[in-house]
């Protein structure tokens, strides 16, 4: 159902094909540009996908480029971590990381190229003044008193800016194109600001740096990028764009195209409303399971093929939309059928004891690993006198349609036996607290030589054997599906997002699965191994449950 990536059509692969075919281009060239001021999340695993995606199916390159262009909120931690997260979900970049900082130099030599052509100047104005002068979509701007200084005013005042004899936002340089332009962005922008911030790659060699705009496609040019591919808000952008290609002596023409970014319900993709959350300590940290971050949903257990597999089936459009958080859950169920392994755990457990079974014996059966997979193997599970099932396997006094356990009723228990409920123990509050059963050596495996059938299968851990374990069971960390619509999405967050089972029972065997990897727990879902367990009790999170209601959805709409 998933399309391989040489199947998949959209406008950009439409637009690569032929501009190869018809020669426009030798080599496609792109580039993921990430800002190094927070942790990547989905939204950008879309924009790698299809950076680096593209670059593979068409033989071409792809640069990871750090738009470091604003020092006050850039950090070094995040350069290292994108790259992590990049390669972990399965790209690499061609060569060296770049950095925009590697081309300052370049850039300022490209401010002067301007001033001298009497398309920039330096202008005194404010922040707000300049705002102020900017107009609205339906006012022209008006012109600063400082745009007809002469080349050589300019020249000066910028070279002064740059040696640091000015305060921040007391000057910056602007191109001279049109303040009466429709498009704002075309209303002489500002190409530099003055900024005393260390940087985390230049030092203290810059007090300005320049803007996104008059950094971005430049770079581009001299990284000789053909396609630069960004998200739907800089379709303003892209006259500027041009302008400054055309405008500058660029070794190469880059083309920048535009495409939707990833909207999710239940989500808020937004650097800036997730360093909120870490920073004001309403998820445990960049990596909280909970969090959309590439380093959350890997804790989680979200394997990246899956990932991979759902910016492929998202597709690309030319417009804004939300993908249901549902279909990224069938992608993750898709992916981990295939791979995990299976493994029983009881995660509110109710003692059975087997009371024809001899005491102080045990013994182990062969359990299959994984159904899915042929050359998945199987494991040894040990089987002993007490045992623990799940409370919700069992009731007193069922309904007609509830299959498993109750007294008088014979159930099997994955991999082992038939087991018959012959009495229930009960505490002093009436609550069942103990099952007495019997079972039946004859159907070792699970399989009754006399053809008798049970309606139920129940998984199960022996109590003596048993390993420890913390589960983390996590809902959407908002409320609603559109978090933020009425105001901020702080006010809907779910304060129920996270709950603990504090002593779950597991089958020896996962204390050997290794910290990151996941497995599924039969019947239950897909739970991954947390660093933060310990040798006597493990920790998992769960990744998310079997129950498709996304696919269910496609097939009956
Ligand atoms: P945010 O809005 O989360 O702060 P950003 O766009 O400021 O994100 P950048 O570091 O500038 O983050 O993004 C790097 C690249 O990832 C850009 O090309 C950007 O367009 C792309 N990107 C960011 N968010 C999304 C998204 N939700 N969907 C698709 N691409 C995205
Ligand atoms: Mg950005």
């Amino acid at each position: 159902m998933s399309e391989t990536p040489e199947e998949r059509r959209d406008f950009i692969r439409d637009m690569i094909k032929s501009d190869l075919a018809n020669g426009k281009v030798a080599e496609l060239v792109t580039r993921f540009p990430p800002e190094p001021n927070g942790y990547l999340h989905i939204g950008h695993a879309k924009s790698i996908c299809l950076n680096f995606g593209v670059a593979q199916e068409f033989g071409g390159r792809c640069n990871l480029r750090f738009d470091d262009t604003n020092p006050t909120k850039e950090e070094q931690e995040y350069i290292d971590a994108i790259q992590e997260d990049v390669r972990w979900l399965g790209f690499d970049w061609d060569g060296e990381p770049k950095f925009a900082s590697d081309y300052f130099e370049t850039f300022y030599g490209y401010a002067i190229h301007l001033i001298e052509a009497g398309k920039a100047y330096v202008d005194d104005l404010s922040p707000d003044e300049i705002r102020e002068y900017r107009g609205t979509l339906t006012q022209p701007g008006r012109e600063s008193p400082y745009r007809n200084r002469t080349v050589a005013e300019n020249l000066d005042l910028l070279a002064r800016m740059r040696n640091g004899e000015f305060k921040a936002g007391e000057k910056c340089l602007r191109a001279k194109i049109d303040m009466a332009s429709g498009n704002i962005n075309l209303r002489d922008p500002v190409l530099y600001r003055i900024l005393h911030a260390h940087h985390p790659r230049t030092g203290d060699t810059w007090c300005i740096y320049p803007t996104y705009d008059f950094a971005h496609g430049q770079g581009d040019a001299i990284e000789g990028v053909t396609h630069s591919l960004c998200t739907l808000e800089f379709e303003d952008h892209r006259p500027l764009y041009d302008w400054f290609i055309e405008n500058l002596p660029v070794p190469s023409r880059p083309r920048q195209t535009e495409f939707s970014r990833l909207n999710m319900t239940y989500l808020a993709l937004s650097k800036r409303k997730l360093i909120q959350l870490v920073k004001d300590g309403h998820v445990r940290g960049w990596d909280d399971p909970r969090m959309p971050t590439l380093r959350g949903l890997r804790r989680r257990g979200v394997p990246a093929a899956a990932l991979r597999d759902f910016c492929g089936r998202i597709g690309l459009t030319k417009s804004d939309n939300t993908i249901e958080y549902p279909m990224l859950e069938h992608c993750i169920r898709e992916e981990l059928n295939k791979t995990a392994q299976r493994r029983m755990a009881v995660l509110e457990p109710l003692k059975v004891t087997i009371t024809n079974y001899p005491e102080g014996q045990s013994e182990t059966l062969d359990a299959v690993n994984n159904p899915e997979d042929p050359d998945g193997g199987t494991r040894q599970v040990p089987f002993s006198r007490t045992l623990y099932i799940e409370q919700a396997d069992f009731m007193e006094d069922p309904p007609k349609k509830f299959f498993r356990l109750a007294p008088g009723r014979e159930v099997r228990l994955r991999w082992a036996y038939f087991i018959t409920c012959q009495d229930v123990v009960k505490n002093d509050a009436g609550e069942v607290v103990e099952l007495l059963c019997t079972y039946d050596p004859a159907t070792k495996g699970g399989d009754a030589p006399d053809g008798r059938k049970v309606k139920g299968t129940l998984h199960w851990v022996s109590a003596e054997h048993a390993v420890s374990a913390e589960v983390r069971v996590y809902d959407h960390l908002y409320t609603r599906p559109d978090p933020g619509a009425d105001g901020d999405p702080i006010d809907d967050l779910n304060p129920d997002s996270l709950s603990v089972i504090a002593d779950a029972k597991l089958e020896p065997s996962l204390s050997e699965i290794p910290v990151g990897e996941t497995v599924q727990f039969e019947r239950q879902g897909y739970y991954c191994v947390d660093p933060d367990g310990t040798a006597d009790k493990m920790v998992f999170n769960r990744t998310t449950g079997l129950r498709d209601s996304w696919a269910k959805a496609q097939k009956n709409g």
